[in-house]
């Protein structure tokens, strides 16, 4: 694969602004190994993994300081998860699904699905306030419930 140098239609470096572009590999990156593909900004080192079906970022392009708001995210939210999965007797992805609505209800514009990979830092710490003031309503919460209160 030599799309090294191919530049990514509309989008720039969301850090400084420069042009991102197409990697047939991420060892530019400091990644812990080598993810395949990536769009990315060598200068921030700022990237995103390519979905190898479209070819399109799989993520928002993120930098060290993102990523880790994201893991982040994930360290409080995965706990929440699997309480939720035993608690009500589910399959864990259905339980992550119902998390992240329950999540995505009390964001603004309630983004639905919530793609965590798409927030920038502010909206990830956000997203962790709302997991962490309530995890017990999360957990018990049925999705029925959820619509009820969704109504006005
Ligand atoms: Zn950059």
């Amino acid at each position: 694969m030599n799309d090294q140098g191919r530049q990514m239609p509309d989008r720039r470096c969301p850090y400084c602004l420069g042009a991102v572009k197409l990697y047939g590999n991420s060892r530019g990156f400091r990644t812990r190994y080598d993810v395949g593909p990536v769009w990315g900004c060598m200068r921030c080192v700022a990237w995103a993994k390519v979905d190898p079906r479209s070819g399109e970022p799989m993520t928002r392009i993120s930098d060290e300081h993102l990523r880790q708001a994201r893991a982040m995210f994930w360290h409080h939210v995965h706990p929440i998860v699997r309480r939720k999965a035993a608690w009500g007797a589910m399959e864990y992805r259905v339980a992550m699904a119902e998390v992240l609505d329950w999540i995505s209800d009390r964001l603004p514009g309630r983004p639905k699905p919530l793609l965590i990979g798409f927030l920038d830092a502010d909206q990830i710490r956000e997203a962790i306030a709302v997991a962490d003031q309530h995890p017990d309503a999360v957990i018990k919460a049925a999705p029925a419930e959820q619509t009820r209160n969704d109504l006005p």
